[in-house]
């Protein structure tokens, strides 16, 4: 049964509360736009992600006025990664060659998210939690509102001038708005590109302080400690690969623990302290740009960067910077604010899509993995430049 609608109306309605989300969120209202963020979820909330919070995101922190509670929220100052082979070989890179400071962090989503997301609040935005948007009013190629609803059909719809689809890799406000103006590009793929699973373990044999990352055929996983001595393990694997275990995430994770010498080392004695997390991944790299002339898409829904680069939340926090940045120097004017943000997101994103996109093809090739360990565990620079390839190339090489 449908119940009342409550009505908002702000400057900028952005939908999705995570880091992308609520980090646009903080900036619009500091900059004094009335804004309005909807979040279907109710924080904290677990969310599928390797937890890796790479070094640069820290001074994104330190601008939103959250880097204290960050640091102090019971996560783990990360000093280097270690890649590992399928055998146990592996190279280091340190956290200080990615640029932005000494160390990474690894904190849970379900903490990182909700710190932002209580900092938007304090900033002045009007948090709609717990409500999905599911329908655009569109008027003359513009977008005028956007109605969400709860989990009992309570409806709330916020008119507004500048919308931001913030939801992520579905891309979710994207899709209305094509559905909305009779755009059919949104096809659902026949078969997504990757899957993968995420679970929190206790007793794990990790190293303090060390993000490790390992190979295995079809996939990787990342382990880091979060909160409370648990590790979260994370791992991406080809459909077909994760089909030939069997569909129970539990079951396919104990069939990878032998196919990396270092992960079963690891996991040897650890247990899983919650429901495992999995999801799809239909398409990596950028998506075409919203169509309509007041929609923006930043985060994920801009561009679904390879985990294996730690720099997805990074690219959250980066794009949402552009996009504030672009709609306060444009007054709000919103075919130059599409203008500006198009330029720069190209300038300071493209590099390193194209060259993500690159490095997975390769690793899909039987014996690339190997190889590629062997060539980094040799050479400093060739280390070098695969950490300044996957972010935005200006990381100083300091003590590799
Ligand atoms: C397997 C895997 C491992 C990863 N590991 C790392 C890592 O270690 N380090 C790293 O930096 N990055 C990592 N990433 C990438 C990182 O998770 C993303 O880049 C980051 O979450 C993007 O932030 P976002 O705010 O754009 O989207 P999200 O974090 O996905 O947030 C989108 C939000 O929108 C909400 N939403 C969606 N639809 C609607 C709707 N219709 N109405 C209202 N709300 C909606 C969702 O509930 C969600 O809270 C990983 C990704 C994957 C898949």
């Amino acid at each position: 049964m449908e119940q009342s609608a409550r009505r908002y109306k702000a400057d900028i309605v952005i939908v999705g509360g995570g880091p992308a989300g609520a980090s646009l969120a903080v900036r619009t209202a500091a900059a004094g736009h009335s804004t309005v963020l909807i979040e279907r979820a109710c924080f904290p909330r677990h969310k599928l992600c390797g937890e890796f919070i790479s070094p640069e995101c820290l001074e994104h922190f330190r601008k939103l006025e959250v880097l204290d509670e960050m640091l102090e929220a019971g996560g783990e100052r990360i000093l280097e990664t270690r890649f590992f082979d399928a055998k146990g070989r592996h190279f280091t890179v340190p956290s200080s060659v990615l640029g932005g400071g000494l160390h990474a962090l690894s904190l849970s989503r379900s903490t990182m998210d909700r710190i932002l997301l209580d900092r938007a609040r304090e900033a002045g935005v009007r948090v709609i939690e717990g409500e999905r948007a599911g329908g655009l009013t569109v008027e003359e190629g513009r977008i005028t509102a956007v109605a969400a609803v709860d989990e009992k059909g309570s409806r709330s719809t916020v008119e507004g001038r500048i919308f931001v689809d913030a939801t992520g890799r579905r891309r979710s406000l994207q899709r209305l708005a094509e559905k909305s103006v009779g755009n059919g590009i949104w096809k659902a793929s026949a078969r997504p590109a990757a899957v993968a699973f995420k679970n929190h373990f206790s007793g794990s044999g990790l190293p303090p302080n060390v993000c490790e990352i390992y190979a295995f055929p079809g996939g990787y996983g990342g382990l880091t400690t979060v909160e409370n001595g648990r590790a979260n393990l994370c791992f991406l694997i080809d459909p077909r690969a994760a089909k030939a275990f069997g569909p129970q995430p539990e079951k396919l994770a104990n069939s990878l623990l032998p196919m990396n010498a270092r992960l079963a080392q690891t996991l040897a004695a650890a247990r899983p302290v919650m429901e495992w997390h999995a999801v799809s991944i239909d398409s990596f790299g950028q998506a075409p740009a919203p169509s309509l002339e007041n929609l923006f898409a930043t985060g994920d829904s801009a561009a679904f960067i390879d985990p294996f680069t730690g720099s997805g939340m990074l690219m959250a926090l980066e794009s949402s910077a552009l996009l504030a940045s672009a709609i306060t120097v444009s007054d709000g004017v919103t075919g130059a604010i599409g203008a500006i943000y198009n330029r720069q997101y190209q300038r300071d994103f493209s590099r390193r899509l194209r060259v993500c996109s690159l490095l997975r093809r390769a690793a899909s090739l039987r014996h690339f993995p190997t190889a590629a360990v062997a060539l980094l565990r040799s050479s400093r620079q060739a280390r070098f430049l695969l950490a300044a390839s996957t972010r935005g190339g200006r990381s100083p090489a300091r003590t590799l």
